[in-house]
């Protein structure tokens, strides 16, 4: 099969390729075009995940396409913006039609979803890659960044954390559990749902956010770092999901918690007079935390004193890269 009959095959047929709100030209000339109403921005990320460093070998093809976009446009709707459009680049070793099929089901599938459109890509050989581009659209100026904390705001999180770590030992084949808890952390890890709905509410609203991609610790430095305040967290506070908590024991539940990549949830910081209306849309927002003057992520345990991350046996989860 040559490369332009994989496009067509694969790609510039598949419903998510068919054009949308936002896409002027799709698939098939030298450059797509977006078309943005005055007083709009565009927000781009780019992600990159490479076979046996990002995901296993031998990561079911669908799976792998719906997760490679959840993870991209996760990043969307961290700064707040609406999906528009996405490219694909693909190094493959190999053209294997039934793989071709089942990944571009998965992407399509997760496209829809998300209400985004592939609207074009590259196609070349070599160890297997994927690098996608998300394009989003939001009002000028309104863009949830890292750097807008300020002392007394509380800090959140979109729903349950840990759980994409915690289903990594299922991943990998490290632990062969079956039923509905391995089920769900499966789920999340393989399917994990953007918040696009959360981070467009969170406009004028968060004074700073992001997606938990790398652990929550890791991700709230960011947050600290650039807003240039201290975030203190609860530990007795995050939430854990009863899939999580029942598979694991309580401190390697933590760990995914803390330190675990793989959520996809937005973590946020915001006016304390902000949270009344934000949980009745979105009951499953938590605040972990708060914002206060100073520097770096601090932990607090269940009694109130501080505590070392390493006194949690705090461990980077290695396996899987950035
Ligand atoms: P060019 O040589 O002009 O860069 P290509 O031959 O690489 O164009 O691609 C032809 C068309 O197919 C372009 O519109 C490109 O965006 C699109 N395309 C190539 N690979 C993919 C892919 N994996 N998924 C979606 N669109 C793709
Ligand atoms: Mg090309």
């Amino acid at each position: 099969m040559g490369e332009f009959e994989l496009i067509r095959r694969f790609f510039a047929s598949a419903a998510c390729a068919a054009g949308g709100e936002g896409i002027a030209l799709g698939i098939g000339d030298d450059c797509a075009l977006l078309q943005l109403p005055a007083g709009e921005q565009l927000a781009i990320s780019t992600d990159t995940l490479v076979s046996g460093v990002h995901f296993p070998h031998a990561a079911d093809p669908f799976l792998l396409g719906q997760r490679a976009l959840a993870v991209s446009v996760s990043d969307l709707a961290a700064m707040g913006a609406a999906p528009v459009a996405f490219t694909l680049a693909l190094t493959l070793s190999e053209a294997r039609p039934d793989w071709l099929e089942g990944f571009a089901r998965g992407l399509c599938a997760m496209a829809q979803g998300c209400g985004i459109g592939l609207v074009g890509g590259d196609t070349t050989r070599g160890p297997l890659s994927l690098t996608l581009t998300v394009f989003g659209r939001l009002p000028a100026g309104q863009a949830l960044t890292r750097a807008g904390a300020r002392a007394g705001d509380l800090l959140c999180v979109g729903g349950s954390l840990g759980d994409g770590a915690g289903a990594l030992p299922l991943v990998l084949g490290e632990r062969q559990d079956s039923g509905a808890e391995a089920d769900y952390l499966l789920q999340r890890y393989w399917a994990p749902q953007p918040q696009l709905a959360l981070g467009q509410a969170l406009r004028g609203r968060a004074t700073a956010a992001l997606d938990i991609s790398d652990g929550l610790l890791a991700d709230c430095g960011h947050i600290a770092a650039a807003s240039g305040v201290a975030l203190w967290i609860d530990i007795a506070r995050l939430p854990l999901s009863a899939a999580l908590a029942g598979l694991h024991s309580r401190d390697f539940a933590l760990n995914c918690a803390l330190s675990g990549g793989d959520d996809y949830r937005l973590a946020f910081t915001l006016p304390a007079d902000e949270l009344a209306a934000v949980q009745a849309a979105w009951p499953e927002v938590a605040v972990i935390g708060r914002v206060e003057a100073g520097q770096g992520v601090h932990l607090l345990d269940a009694a109130g004193q501080a505590v070392q991350p390493s006194a949690l046996g705090y461990q980077h989860f290695g396996s899987q890269g950035d």
